[in-house]
């Protein structure tokens, strides 16, 4: 953990950031709740899943005050318990998905925290949505009551430079931000795993998304 802090904290730096402005989301899928719980021991507030069951199964283990994110793909019939347990939800990535969480989101009495998934590795397949589809999305999810839209989020390629993606990923949320959807914060950028979250921070992710770098 003090590694990761401090490696974050370089990347910060060299970009000219405040450290404190990244927050670690803890990716804590096949990890189990014992090591969980001493990740919040540590002075981790976010957890991360990528399955609902798995988050599901966990939730009522964990029992601290946590603030919970799904970070994984989300088929359209897991929203119902997605919208109930989650806080924040990385993956949304169309219309349909986004309506059916505003829907359980209401009969839940909550109001979600989602980002849009974008697809930049050009990869056939991959979850995301492509860029040119984002602002006729923004537009469609602000008018969701029961949802707030807080940023993007996206995966680096496997194997190619990260950068140009993290370069692109922040150059589509500034100009959202400062075309202003209504109903739209343009808050969070997700971006950075284990074998990227340097780069992703000088680029200026502000929320990154760790596994293997916390729990090996
Ligand atoms: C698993 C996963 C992570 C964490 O991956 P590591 O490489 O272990 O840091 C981050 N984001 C998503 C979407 C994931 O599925």
């Amino acid at each position: 953990m003090t590694i990761v802090r401090e490696t974050i904290a370089r990347a910060a730096r060299r970009a000219g950031r405040d450290p404190s402005s990244v927050r670690i989301v803890a990716v804590t899928k096949g990890v189990p709740v014992t090591r969980m719980l001493e990740a919040l021991e540590a002075g981790l507030t976010d957890l991360g899943e990528s399955r609902v069951q798995e988050a599901l199964a966990k939730i009522g283990e964990v029992g601290h005050p946590v603030r919970w994110h799904l970070v994984g793909p989300l088929q359209t019939n897991k929203a119902r318990h997605a919208a109930r347990i989650f806080d924040m939800i990385h993956s949304v990535d169309r219309l349909e998905l986004a309506r059916e969480l505003d829907r359980r989101a209401g009969l839940a009495g909550r109001r979600l925290e989602v980002l849009v998934q974008v697809n930049l590795s050009g990869e056939a397949g991959r979850h995301g949505l492509p860029p040119e589809r984002l602002h006729p999305l923004l537009e469609a999810m602000g008018a969701l009551a029961n949802l707030h839209v807080k940023g993007l989020m996206t995966i680096a390629p496997l194997g190619r430079d990260p950068r140009p993606v993290f370069a692109r990923l922040r150059e589509l949320y500034e100009t959202a931000r400062h075309r202003g959807f209504p109903g739209v914060d343009m808050e969070y950028l997700s971006m950075g795993m284990s074998d990227d979250y340097p780069q992703a921070v000088e680029e200026g992710a502000n929320l990154v998304r760790l596994g293997r770098a916390i729990f090996g």
